[in-house]
């Protein structure tokens, strides 16, 4: 079933377990993942990147990965990673992605919380969820999220006071923090700040999203998800363990590309079956939020509906 990021989330940080986000921007990449989520009874997130649009256009994805969520037997979340512009957010929101990420991590504080504030309001709108970024997660050298290499990266770190200031002026559903992790496969063991990750999950009411999953120690993603990451982000270990799929079935290829084509699906799906259940997502596909009529997406949203109405009444006073 189709559901946005609360629905799964919020169930995810209060049983101290993480949900992977797992970017698709091929069929094959999707038809993995959807199939690892069931076979665990997981719940999962799956989507594309504004970086990677040229591998697979955001209406295209959509035509493939938006049916397939509301197929599927376990919650899915369709989620754009990285919005880099408004006119892509928006588009997302309009071609039905229940989530989306807006990152304007590079702009100033002031800029970011103002960009990324009105760009909640638009996705609450849809009843679609959305994603912050406060710091600046850098890219390792090679990754295919991007390429902001940082000379000194614990300067982008995320400040604790700060994020709790974010989250409160934007309104975000969840909120990607910088502690020592980088997109795209690590040239050197990378050291999380565990300690950071603690006193921002103390402050901050939303779930914390850990990018650049791939290439931490299992030991790493248990230590961030206890102390309490809710969401991690995975592309580099499923996009190339499909390749190298690809690269071994090749010798024995018979028909061409038909041979390839379940060797990649099996091989994202192995890959995946094995993050979903080391973060504990497994077997939690039934968590929901307890609602009492409504569900708390939508208590959530009339509540963000009558504060405003309330601070345009007392703004005329
Ligand atoms: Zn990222």
């Amino acid at each position: 079933m189709l559901v946005n990021m609360n629905e799964v989330l919020l169930p995810a940080k209060k049983n101290h377990y993480a949900v992977g986000l797992f970017n698709a921007v091929n069929l094959e990449l999707a038809r993995g993942i959807i199939s690892a989520a069931e076979s665990t009874q997981s719940p999962v997130i799956m989507g594309t990147a504004e970086v990677l649009l040229p591998y697979g256009p955001l209406e295209e994805v959509s035509y493939y990965l938006i049916p397939m969520a509301k197929k599927a037997g376990v919650p899915v979340v369709i989620h754009l990673d990285h919005g880099l512009t408004r006119e892509t957010c928006l588009q997302a929101l309009e071609l039905g992605f229940t989530s989306i990420m807006y990152d304007c991590s590079t702009d100033s504080y002031d800029e970011n919380v103002r960009k990324v504030k009105e760009m909640a309001d638009i996705a609450h709108s849809y009843g679609a969820t959305i994603e912050g970024e406060l710091g600046h997660v850098g890219d390792n050298e090679g990754s295919a999220e991007g390429d902001s290499r940082l000379d000194d990266p614990s300067q982008y770190y995320t400040e604790p006071e700060k994020a709790k200031d974010f989250v409160d002026k934007t309104g975000v559903d969840a909120l990607a923090i910088a502690v020592g992790n980088a997109h795209g496969a690590y040239k050197l063991p990378p050291k999380l700040d565990f300690e950071r990750i603690r006193t921002i999950a103390g402050l901050v009411d939303v779930p914390l999203v850990l990018h650049g999953g791939s290439g931490l120690t299992d030991t790493d993603f248990k230590r961030a998800i206890q102390e309490g990451i809710s969401k991690v982000n995975i592309f580099t270990d499923i996009n190339v363990a499909a390749v190298k799929a690809e690269f071994s079935r090749f010798s024995t290829m018979e028909k061409g590309l038909i041979d390839l084509i379940p060797a990649a699906v099996e091989a994202v799906k192995q890959e995946s079956t094995k993050k979903m259940k080391l973060f504990g997502s497994d077997g939690k596909a039934g968590y929901r939020l307890e609602s009492r009529g409504l569900g708390e997406t939508d208590v959530n949203l009339l509540t963000k509906l009558v504060a405003e109405e309330v601070r345009k009444y007392m703004n005329r006073q």
